[in-house]
């Protein structure tokens, strides 16, 4: 393997090496870049004797039998030792990091920091522990060389197998030492750093690493969280010019076709259908094509937007092409879902001469069928994918399948992507047809994201809100339960399944015990409520099981019973969140809700507002008392309300993973501050349009590339 930078720079044993690659750090600058987890005071130290429970504790002493078993009940390895200080002694427990114990030796010398669990027997769970060469005497901190301040901050890196917080400190302070910093350009033009009063590239480095005092690192971590939602903004804002270049379709006459079609629903669009088509049309009859994010809660009927504006595409002409036929693709995250959705055009297209299929990994199904013109008829594939080419097929309905290469439309004007938030920018280029022409692109979701996510993850998207319920829908009735109320509950949920309804039964978990938790306070999980509840509760009654872990055939058998009333009670984690419309389904008890986000709570009792009938949420914690932060939603009037909420509460890290939007937590902390995010999408959008290429900021063009590489590896 060819050498880095820092291998260059530094003599690494080959644990740090492998630790360093693992962490993306491959040159001075990755490892400038490598912010402290946190910073701690010297007076946050602690001794044995004096931890408290639910408080942070630094303490220094002597490691004592570090050993891996399996932990309680579940399979889980884990490692645990003891901690032991001239005031007594305290056990460590890492769960699920068997390796931790490998790493530590008895008698070592240690500085522990974490926080003190437990009841009458305290422990600390997951500390992190730094190896130290002398223990501190009485309490002072003479391991911090810097004497003359009783409260010196110093940085805390996180840690992992084979690399410490203490290696980072010290190979930073030899970057700073040696002045290599100096040589780094900075990536934010300076007259933005001016602008917004933000420090230097030098300054920012050296206090978010080692601030004298907090306003020092706050300063830092701002100027970088602006520098990150700028990047990304840049890399969205690219996006959209060269999307916007490209030629595409120009569909005239849609609002009349729109019209007609809107007068044979079986229901009278709402203001906000309304207002949502018109928006859609307009943009349709217009270059560059649409690339659009229509986000509505669960039951505002975004389905009926994307079939009317669908139909007035399949209806119309290309200006300067009378005579072409254009197509239609719809994509759905899941198999019940296209098969719902192809089910509810099959009925809104039924009078219309218009040709539509469904094509999932499982089945392909063409309407209407030659024989009975008023049902659809399963087809080969093969078949089907000739019809698709030679444009019999006006609209294809599917789940990912339809981004397959062999899948060839042969004039695709326009996508709709229903919750777009399960596909990648990846998968959404690749619609992007042979001839260069853009289809429109119309991206649906039930997700309530905040204003400054949105502008960030959807900065290359425009945004259209449906914030209107369709009329007759009766408010959802959730009660935040206590456990004292359980017995009530379950015969009100009983009394709706005995007038022929359904229910779901949702619990954190699937099985296994949460490590980080007390027995007393364990949250419920989707396998043992289920088994009780067949027991006790709903005996009697059916009770079927959903969760991550099954087979997505096993799944989509569960969800088909379900949906057939073959299934009374369905136990599930959160996969129940995305789509599937059971009508019948008319309460949900929600067991474990601290885990979820306010947010996500409301998707989840969106699962039961489908209808008309009288829907009810119950709202359950572990510990048995209803906590403040879930009163909200007992009042909140939409989904948007509830996820702002969620970000100033919660952060933003926790609720949208990393993972699923390539953000750091710290350009996470952006989003909390509107103001900022709008200042990094002006300044991003002045410099995009005066210099497309960046060709006047080599550094600044490096750091999108890399960004842009993150944010499509999706
Ligand atoms: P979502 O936005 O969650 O996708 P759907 O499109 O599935 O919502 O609509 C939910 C239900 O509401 C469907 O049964 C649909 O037929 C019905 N619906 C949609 N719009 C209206 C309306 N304007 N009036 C009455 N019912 C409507
Ligand atoms: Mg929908």
């Amino acid at each position: 393997m060819e050498k880095n930078e820092m291998q260059t720079h530094f003599r690494l044993i080959e644990p740090q090496k492998r630790a360093l690659t693992r962490l993306g750090i491959n040159t001075i600058r990755d490892l400038l870049y490598h912010f402290p987890a946190r910073y701690e005071r010297s007076g946050d130290q602690k001794t044995v004797a004096g931890l408290e429970v639910g408080t942070d504790a630094i303490l220094y002493g002597t490691l004592r039998k570090p050993e891996t078993r399996k932990s309680w009940k579940s399979k889980r390895p884990m490692s645990e030792a003891w901690l032991e200080d001239g005031t007594g002694k305290v056990k460590l427990m890492w769960f699920n990091q068997p390796y931790i114990a490998k790493m530590y030796t008895e008698g070592m010398m240690v500085k522990v920091t974490g926080r003190v669990e437990g009841g009458a027997s305290p422990y600390i769970a997951n500390p992190e522990v730094e190896r130290v060469s002398t223990l501190p005497l009485g309490g002072t901190d003479s391991i911090f060389q810097t004497g003359d301040s009783e409260d010196e901050l110093f940085a805390v890196y996180s840690e992992s197998k084979g690399i410490t917080s203490r290696w980072f400190r010290h190979a930073i302070s030899k970057v700073f030492a040696e002045g290599i910093h100096g040589t780094l350009d900075d990536p934010i033009p300076a007259e933005v750093l001016e602008r917004y009063n933000l420090p230097t590239l030098l300054t920012a480095l050296f206090h978010i690493h080692t601030p004298k005092n907090e306003n020092n690192y706050r300063a830092a971590r701002k100027r970088f969280a602006f520098e990150e939602v700028f990047v990304i903004q840049i890399a969205k804002q690219r996006d959209r010019k060269t999307h916007d270049a490209a030629p595409t379709l120009i569909i005239e006459g849609a609002h009349e076709k729109a019209h007609a079609f809107l007068a044979h629903l079986p229901f009278a669009p709402t203001q906000g259908q309304q207002a949502a088509i018109r928006t859609i049309l307009d943009n349709l009859s217009r270059a560059p094509a649409m690339s659009r994010l229509l986000e509505g809660d669960v039951g505002s009927g975004k389905t009926a937007v994307a079939a009317t504006t669908a139909y007035a595409v399949v209806t119309s002409s290309p200006k300067n092409r009378p005579s072409a036929t254009l197509q239609v693709a719809y994509m759905a995250p899941t198999e019940i879902l296209a098969e719902q959705h192809f089910a509810s055009f099959t009925q809104l297209f039924g009078h219309l001469p218009i040709q539509m299929a469904l094509m999932t990994g499982t089945v392909c199904r063409k309407y209407p069928s030659k024989l009975k013109p008023g049902e659809s008829t399963k087809v080969p594939k093969t078949q089907l994918l000739k019809w698709i080419a030679n444009g019999e097929i006006a609209i294809l309905i599917g789940t990912h399948s339809l981004i397959q290469k062999k899948v060839q439309f042969r004039d695709l004007a326009y996508v709709i992507i229903d919750e777009q938030h399960r596909f990648g920018t990846m998968q959404r280029k690749a619609l992007v047809r042979k001839d260069g022409i853009m289809p429109h692109l119309l991206s649906m979701t039930a997700t309530p994201i905040p204003r400054t996510l949105a502008l960030t993850l959807y900065g290359d998207l425009d945004l259209t809100v449906l914030d209107e319920m369709p009329p007759g829908r009766k408010p959802i009735m959730t009660t935040l339960v206590g456990s004292s109320d359980r017995t009530t509950m379950y015969e009100s949920v009983r009394r709706e399944l005995n007038l022929g309804r359904q229910a779901y039964v949702i619990c954190p978990r699937i099985d296994e015990p949460d490590p980080t938790k007390e027995m007393a306070v364990q949250t419920r999980s989707v396998l043992a409520e289920a088994e009780q509840l067949r027991l006790k509760e709903f005996k009697g009654y059916r009770v079927g099981v959903l969760h991550g872990q099954m087979k997505p055939a096993e799944k989509d058998t569960t969800m088909r019973a379900f949906l057939a009333h073959e299934i009374d009670i369905l136990v599930a984690t959160s996969v129940v969140e995305v789509g599937v419309n059971v009508p019948n389904a008319t309460s949900i008890i929600i067991e474990g809700a601290e885990r979820f986000g306010l947010a996500q709570l409301h998707q989840l009792r969106g699962r039961v507002v489908r209808s008309n009938h009288q829907a009810y949420c119950y709202v359950l914690t572990s510990s048995g008392k209803p906590s403040t932060r879930l009163k909200a939603l007992e009042k909140a009037k939409s989904g948007f309300e509830l996820a702002e909420h969620d970000l100033q509460i919660r952060g933003p890290g926790e609720l949208y993973g990393r993972s699923q939007s390539g953000i750091t937590d710290l350009g996470m902390e952006a989003l909390k501050n509107l103001k900022m995010v709008e200042a990094a999408r002006t300044e991003a959008l002045r410099l995009v349009t005066e210099d497309t290429l960046l060709s006047a900021h080599p550094i600044l063009a490096q750091a999108v590339a890399e960004r842009s590489a993150k944010l499509h590896f999706e």
